[in-house]
């Protein structure tokens, strides 16, 4: 009996780890085409009439056309959430709470926080963050054919898992650069973090996003070094808030 209960274990673990590996081989088309209409579970939107998604949405077309060859069309939705949180899900849906809009004073700083999750859809770690349970879900709606709408895959299930190291400094530099596109300068691009690394370290307002990202002291550093080793601008025009 254990010895039977192994080789099922065994063998699950094994579809599991394929699955996992092929999903990461998904044509980023199909992908984009499977989770065009998608939202999590748990999201609950702000009114569509909200200037702030307007503008949110702007902001991130207006990164996305200095990155011409990338395959999704990102769409934006805040999250009607008291904490800090920006995330990249699968499709290029990217969600950004009300908790973040809260704290961000220019559009500079915003730009690198989507810039930012931008980048996680460049190198592809939204998929690879995605759970098992999540992963098995879609691989039964793919071959039974349903919509992934109805897996009812939830944000929190996959921004939990949070990323390693190297994928938030790949993330960092690549939303970086696109800032540096966009504005011709990356001045504010980190002053964010510059606050919340002075901040008072229990403010509940920023746990979420600090659980899941670097911390911001080591991320004001890193930004500086590579503006440093490029040559940009950390000098140069502000844009503020249209809300
Ligand atoms: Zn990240």
């Amino acid at each position: 009996m254990v010895g039977l209960t192994a080789i099922f274990v065994a063998i699950a673990l094994l579809l599991v780890f394929i699955i996992e590996v092929a999903l990461y081989f998904v044509p980023v088309t199909t992908e984009a085409e499977l989770f065009s209409d998608w939202l999590p579970e748990d999201l609950v939107t702000v009114s569509p009439a909200d200037e702030r998604l307007y503008q949110a949405q702007l902001l991130v077309d207006r990164l996305a056309s200095h990155w011409p060859e990338a395959p999704y069309e990102f769409r934006v939705e805040i999250d009607d959430s008291e904490v800090s949180n920006a995330m990249a899900l699968p499709g290029g849906l990217i969600i950004v709470t009300q908790g973040l809009l809260d704290q961000v004073e220019s559009e500079n700083e915003l730009a690198f926080v989507l810039g930012h999750e931008l980048g996680h859809f460049r190198n592809r770690d939204h998929l690879r963050a995605l759970g098992r349970g999540i992963v098995i879900s879609l691989f039964f709606a793919v071959i039974t054919g349903n919509d992934v709408a109805g897996v009812g895959i939830k944000a929190t299930d996959i921004t939990l898992r949070g990323f390693g190291r190297k994928q938030e400094s790949r993330a960092d530099e690549f939303g970086l650069a696109i800032v540096h596109s966009a504005y011709g300068h990356v001045n504010q691009a980190s002053r964010l973090f510059e606050r919340w690394d002075e901040a008072d370290e229990n403010s509940l307002a920023i746990l979420t996003y600090l659980s899941t990202h670097p911390q911001p002291g080591d991320r004001v550093d890193n930004l500086r070094a590579i503006a440093d080793r490029d040559g940009w601008q950390t000098e140069g025009q502000i844009t503020s808030l249209n809300w």
